[in-house]
């Protein structure tokens, strides 16, 4: 709202954060082992790279992080193009945000006309206690879907979050 005064507006900007999953804050635990407890996370379209080494080979990652406009609907087909990996993020500690799941997979494998993307489920805030997703539910659906790989994690501790990248690029890498 630009006849908001810039105080209010901080305010609501720190209120939509609050109910964000933590997709920057991961991005940045994984790239930069670093976690930064603030609302400024998401400006603009941002990419980072990773090299890792997994299996004996070099692999060079380009990670893309949306810049909140899934928060305005789905995110366009540009978004999408040319990627090998979709990571779908939710938060273990708001229930809405892991019933929403399902729906942004339903958009990724359209936007995407079903190409064999690899998918990484991240259930992100594992540090939280007030946990609201039932830990089978989320495993039946990822069984359901056949081409997920699930983590529990936490961009705050850094729990599990390079595991998941490291076990998801060794099936990009070497897929069975
Ligand atoms: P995005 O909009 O999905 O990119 O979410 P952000 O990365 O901006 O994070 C949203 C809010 O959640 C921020 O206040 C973060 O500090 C917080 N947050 C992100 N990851 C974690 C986490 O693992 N644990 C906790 N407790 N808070 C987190």
């Amino acid at each position: 709202g630009i006849l908001l005064g810039s105080r209010l507006d901080v305010d609501l900007v720190q209120e939509e954060k609050k109910a964000s999953v933590g997709k920057s804050s991961v991005l940045n635990r994984f790239t930069d082992d670093i976690f930064v407890n603030s609302y400024l996370t998401t400006i603009g379209v941002d990419f980072k790279t990773k090299t890792l080494n997994v299996e004996n080979q070099t692999v060079k990652l380009q990670l893309w992080d949306t810049a909140g406009q899934e928060r305005f609907g789905t995110l366009g087909n540009t978004f999408y193009r040319g990627a090998k990996i979709i990571i779908l993020v939710y938060d273990l500690s708001n229930k809405s945000s892991w019933t929403k799941i399902d729906e942004w997979y339903s958009s990724a494998m359209k936007q995407t006309n079903n190409s064999s993307c690899e998918y990484l489920l991240l259930g992100n805030k594992s540090d939280l206690n007030n946990i609201q997703v039932d830990e089978d539910e989320v495993k039946k659906w990822c069984l359901e879907k056949g081409n997920m790989v699930n983590f529990k994690c936490s961009a705050k501790t850094g729990e599990n979050v390079t595991e998941a990248f490291e076990l998801l690029v060794s099936h990009v890498v070497n897929p069975e």
